[in-house]
């Protein structure tokens, strides 16, 4: 098909620079074809769309035998309480858990991921990464280094200060803390816990300036916006720019309705305005990423058809590694929606593994393509909620377009103006990649 023109710019430059400045991507094949897709623009950095090329153009039209991205989740633990009772994990957050891998097995872990071809391990929760002791030390992420592999530590911050974070920002690990206030107050309102904010600031600071001497992996933020802190995302913004954090996203409270504090209408009427100063503080040197949806909008529903995909690609090319019963095991989970079920989260589909050998999980998640009782395909049929759309619907052009990976690829990052995206949303194909004009916007 021919397509009309779109209008809109390319964006340039590595991961850093074009961070919260893309919203779809170009690809052309190898016989000149091209495909504009909607794109997510606030991703993970490192963990990236070259990652995402590497790894597809290596499927050669197979499926994959280990997932791209690993989120392992080290523990259960956690130094906040609540997290403003909205965190995704607040259901099983209540009875305290602190089941762990353990350190054998969380490298056994790792080194299985990165043999079976995996690209970016982050840590994650679950509980909080830091609370486990060979990440607080960077013994995780250096072994991450040494087998290739991106990494990412997401974290509270609660126990940034406890923590070797020389060692992790010298390991290019990419870190990235939950502000979610700027003063100690609303910090504690939050978290439930008696962290003080500026001691935290000043512990960023520090890592961010070490970051930059040693020109390693840039340090991150987020602002999960509740009903308890929006007042202050501006302020915490300002702030992080000061202290030399270099990306910053306002994050939406995900997961089921039952899980989310209302905003009120003062709160609501509010919130544009701070998200557009937030948006404003945008620089080279502070990407800023705001959600463009509502922050009372409920999660898409796969089974009611808000998701327009063949099949659920985030557990094709994701998935989530949980302590299981004891600290020898791991637990394997479609994806982060189902984290927690080794501690009674309610949720309705089982885990891939339950209590899989950390030396050989990467087997027992490529079993699961056969074995497990719901079809990638039939995941899109089966759950009620799910958070990972706009990945989902991508990686559904993207593997049809290039035969999961077995057609060479290129991808350029474009930033449309709203109109152009809409018309990208199932994906625009022309046949040669001079048909698709981009105007400058
Ligand atoms: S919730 Fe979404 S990402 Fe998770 S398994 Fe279901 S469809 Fe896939």
């Amino acid at each position: 098909m021919a397509a009309d023109r779109l209008t809109g710019r390319l964006v340039p430059g590595g991961p850093w620079e074009r961070f919260g400045r893309y919203n779809a991507y170009h690809v052309v094949r190898d016989d000149g074809a091209a495909l504009v897709v909607r794109a997510h623009a606030g991703e993970l950095v490192p963990g990236s769309t070259e990652d995402l090329v590497a790894f597809l153009s290596g499927l050669g039209g197979a499926l994959p035998r280990g997932p791209m991205t690993l989120e392992l989740d080290p523990t259960y633990a956690c130094a906040s309480v609540s997290c403003g009772e909205v965190c995704f994990s607040a259901e099983y957050r209540a009875q305290r858990p602190r089941a762990s891998i353990g350190s054998e097995a969380l490298r056994q872990a790792i080194s299985a991921f990165a043999d079976a071809g995996g690209r970016v391990l982050r840590f994650d929760g679950g509980g909080d990464p830091l609370l486990h002791p060979d990440v607080r030390s960077g013994a995780a992420v250096r072994l991450g280094a040494e087998l290739g592999l991106r990494t990412t530590i997401l974290t509270s911050g609660d126990l940034l200060p406890a923590t070797d974070w020389r060692a992790v920002v010298d390991a290019d690990c990419y870190l990235r803390v939950s502000l979610n206030a700027h003063s100690t107050p609303v910090r504690r309102r939050v978290h439930g816990n008696k962290v003080d904010m500026d001691r935290l600031w000043h512990v960023l600071a520090r890592a961010c300036e070490h970051a930059r001497a040693v020109g390693r992996t840039p340090v991150g933020a987020t602002f999960l916006l509740t009903p308890d802190n929006y007042a202050e995302v501006a302020l915490a913004a300002r702030r992080a720019r000061e202290v030399g954090v270099r990306h910053f996203s306002v994050r939406r409270v995900l997961g089921p309705d039952a899980l989310r504090r209302p905003f009120d209408p003062a709160a609501r009427a509010a919130l544009p305005e701070l998200l557009q100063e937030v948006a404003e503080l945008d620089a080279d040197a502070f990407r800023v990423f705001v959600p463009a949806r509502d922050v009372a909008e409920s999660d898409l529903s796969p089974r009611a058809g808000d998701i327009a995909a063949t099949s659920c690609w985030q557990s094709v090319f994701k998935t989530v590694l949980e302590p299981a019963a004891g600290p020898d095991d791991v637990r394997v989970q479609l994806c982060g929606r189902y984290r927690g079920s080794g501690v009674g989260q309610a949720m309705q589909l089982p885990p891939l593994a339950a209590d899989a050998d950390p030396a050989t999980w990467d087997r027992a998640w490529a079993r699961s393509f056969e074995v497990y009782p719901v079809s990638r395909p039939d995941l899109i049929r089966t759950c009620v909620s799910c958070i990972d759309r706009g990945f989902i619907q991508m990686m559904d052009r993207l593997v049809a377009f290039t035969a999961m990976g077995a057609r060479p690829f290129t991808i350029e990052h474009l930033w449309l103006d709203p109109e152009s995206l809409a018309r990208c949303e199932p994906g625009i194909v022309v046949d040669d990649d001079a048909g698709l004009a981009i105007a400058p916007a």
